[in-house]
């Protein structure tokens, strides 16, 4: 039975009790991108396996360890996406989004799966938000992106967030670099793992990134990449630390981080919060002028982030931020006998229309149960409707909060006396987009120098 009853390891349920707030987690993201000029893309949840192993690189440890492949009917090899990113390429090469007016700017939210050991902060199935510039080949793009996404965090109440950045050149540099390290790393073959032993030839920056406790103290001492890198190498790198600096981002220079992806160049750069354990790398992103034309398509110049979208709430959670909870029910209409039923569903249709969040009694219950569950539910107010009601043509209305309840004429004065409290999900959410429109006005007029 345990097959049928047990969602699969390392997957997860989100109940309504607690998916608001991956919903406002996505909102904000979504919300932030578009201040960018980012729009949301949307790709496939499985693609051709050789995509991944191209695009992902078949040294990293998502292709040798943590895809899920599987043959289809007709025998085509397919693979769940582990990322985003080598999918986007491909759709933008494909749907001749590149072809259009550069710079591309693309987002997403979506899952991903890895078949790696489910811990906390670690899953099978998890989400990423991350966006994707194209065509933009100078520095000021490497630095953009890395403002959208402190931004998003930011926007999210996350206080505090390291930003890790690094220059790992570009295949000319990284030539003279991934010599020193072979002849480093073969001075310690016996200390590092077996998977490492076997990509030091075709992949040596690879082992800087292995998780292994053994490997992890021999690339505590090896040759740096920014001692290697070439002089537009180095001036691009000082460029994306001067346009951070103008804007105001922190960051601190890690020369380790070489990101667990083969297609990175340039510029990679990683967000890290000490507040959620060992799983600290809430995001991480770079350069990648080569993907591109490693997928078949014409050379572009790209740079993006993904972060894992549990993370970000495991963060916010961990530093108190806050989730702004869904609003409350605004009516319960709650039917005495058969007759009301009708006249309740027929009002709340109504109520619903004028964008009342309404609901009555579909279990046939009796008052007292149904006040039970109003109650329960959060409900503002809550109405009886009986024989007595329909005859009189009046009812009362009960504000649950204070008991103080409010005679109306059961035709016309349930919307009218809503409508006087003001109380309306649909006004409140369109109150909040307002207030958002004018803050921004507001924001550019000061930018302007208007004054009123
Ligand atoms: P890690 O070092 O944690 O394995 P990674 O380098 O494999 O991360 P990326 O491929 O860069 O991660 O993915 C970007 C983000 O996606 C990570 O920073 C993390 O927040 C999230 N992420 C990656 N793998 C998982 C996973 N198995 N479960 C939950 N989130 C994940
Ligand atoms: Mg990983």
């Amino acid at each position: 039975m345990a097959l049928i009853t047990q969602a699969i390891k390392g997957t997860q349920d989100v109940t309504p009790a607690e998916s608001y707030k991956f919903r406002f987690i996505e909102q904000t993201c979504f919300e932030t991108a578009h201040l960018f000029g980012f729009g949301e893309l949307r790709t496939p949840v499985f693609e051709h396996t050789e995509l991944f192993e191209r695009g992902v690189g078949d040294t990293t440890d998502v292709v040798q360890k943590e895809m899920y492949t599987f043959t289809d009917k007709g025998g085509r090899s397919l693979t769940l996406r582990p990322e985003f990113t080598a999918s986007a390429v491909r759709a933008s090469v494909e749907r001749g989004l590149i072809y259009d007016a550069l710079p591309v700017k693309a987002c997403y939210i979506g899952g991903c799966y890895r078949s790696e050991k489910p811990q906390a902060g670690r899953y099978r199935e998890f989400h990423q938000f991350g966006v994707e510039l194209y065509g933009a080949a100078a520095p000021a793009a490497d630095a953009e992106v890395i403002a959208l996404g402190m931004s998003a965090l930011t926007e999210l109440g996350i206080k505090k967030i390291s930003l890790e950045i690094n220059s790992i050149g570009c295949p000319e540099c990284r030539a003279q670099y991934h010599n020193a390290l072979r002849e480093y790393y073969n001075q310690h073959l016996d200390s590092i793992c077996d998977t490492c032993k076997e990509r030091l030839e075709r992949n040596p920056m690879r082992l800087l990134d292995c998780k292994a406790e053994c490997c992890k103290e021999i690339a505590a001492n090896a040759p740096r990449i920014l001692d290697y890198i070439c002089d537009d190498c180095r001036t691009h790198f000082n460029s994306v630390k001067t346009y951070l600096d103008a804007m105001g981002i922190d960051y601190k220079v890690n020369p380790s981080i070489v990101r667990g992806l083969d297609y990175y160049t340039r510029t990679v750069f990683e967000f890290i919060s000490g507040d959620i354990g060992a799983q600290a790398a809430v995001g991480g992103g770079g350069r990648y002028d080569s993907l591109f034309r490693l997928l078949g398509g014409p050379d572009t110049p790209a740079v993006g982030f993904a972060m894992g979208i549990e993370r970000i709430k495991m963060v916010m959670e961990a530093q108190g931020a806050e989730f702004p909870e869904p609003e409350r029910p605004s009516i319960y209409l709650a039917p005495m006998g058969e007759a009301a039923i009708a006249r309740c569903m027929a009002l709340c249709r109504q109520l619903r229309d004028e964008g009342f969040a309404a609901e009555t009694d579909l279990n046939g219950r009796s008052v007292k149960a149904q006040m039970k569950y109003a109650d329960k539910r959060g409900f503002r107010y809550t109405c009886v409707i009986g024989d007595s009601e329909l005859e009189s043509g009046m009812v009362r209305i009960k504000n649950m909060e204070t008991g103080e309840q409010t005679e109306t004429n059961l035709a016309t004065g349930i919307l009218e006396t809503l409508y006087d409290i003001g109380l309306s999900a649909t006004l409140d959410n369109l109150n909040a987009a307002m207030e958002g429109f004018s803050g921004a006005s507001d924001a550019l007029s000061a930018l302007l120098g208007d004054d009123d």
